[in-house]
């Protein structure tokens, strides 16, 4: 079973995706890491995020930055943000999302192109959201206890402004698949969460 899950930052489909690779006892992708590996290594590097191929070339350092403590930094995920607009960095980044969602074993995958470009035959779609004002308020509450204090209006304007260049890039924008089940987390507990996911999804399994 591929289960492909998609979202905006801070839905909370990260600890959805990993709940449901747990469940169902199948390996768990977070493509959001390959992203943010390609922009950790532009940045070691000194590469300049606004060069499409200087941020292709920083792909070939992805494999060995997967690990990285720095990958889940504000400053990473923002360059994340901007270089997955880049039609070339999306396609270098393909195959390895492609191979890891055609295993013999079934696959997690988690980002915002899963459902629509990585596995659109996925046998369970799920599109997780969240009010941004909520969304803003879990992030803000993972970064004071990371003690990296800062605004929760900063973060507000931040998750906005992410959500605006994820939707609105012309190359794999976010958005929900007609086949995805829609999954709003406002209201809900990360427990709950995983429930009504499971639930949704069990409404697909054909097997
Ligand atoms: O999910 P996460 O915040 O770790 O992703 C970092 C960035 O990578 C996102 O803001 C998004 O622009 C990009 N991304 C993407 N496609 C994916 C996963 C992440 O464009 N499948």
């Amino acid at each position: 079973m591929v289960i492909a899950v998609d979202g905006p930052a801070a839905s909370g489909k990260g600890t959805i995706a990993r709940g449901l690779a747990r469940h169902y006892g199948l390996p768990h992708l977070d493509t959001g890491k390959l992203y943010r590996a390609v922009a950790l290594s532009l940045l070691r590097w000194g590469g300049d995020p606004e060069s499409e191929f200087a941020a292709l070339r920083a792909c070939d350092e992805v494999a060995s930055l997967m690990d990285d403590p720095e990958l889940k930094s504000e400053m990473v995920g923002g360059i994340a943000s901007r270089i997955s607009a880049y039609p070339a960095v999306r396609a270098a980044l393909l195959d390895r999302q492609r191979d890891f969602a055609g295993q013999a074993s079934g696959a997690v995958l988690d980002g915002r192109d899963i459902g629509t470009v990585i596995a659109p035959d996925a046998n369970a779609k799920l599109f997780v959201t969240a009010a941004p004002e909520e969304r803003a308020r879990r992030r803000h509450a993972e970064l004071a206890a990371a003690g990296l204090p800062v605004h929760l209006e900063d973060v507000l304007i931040d998750i906005r402004a992410r959500d605006e260049r994820d939707s609105e890039r012309s190359a794999a924008p976010l958005v929900q698949a007609p086949d995805a089940l829609l999954l709003d987390t406002t209201e809900l507990g990360s427990e709950a969460a995983l429930a009504e996911a499971i639930r949704l999804v069990e409404t697909r399994r054909t097997f």
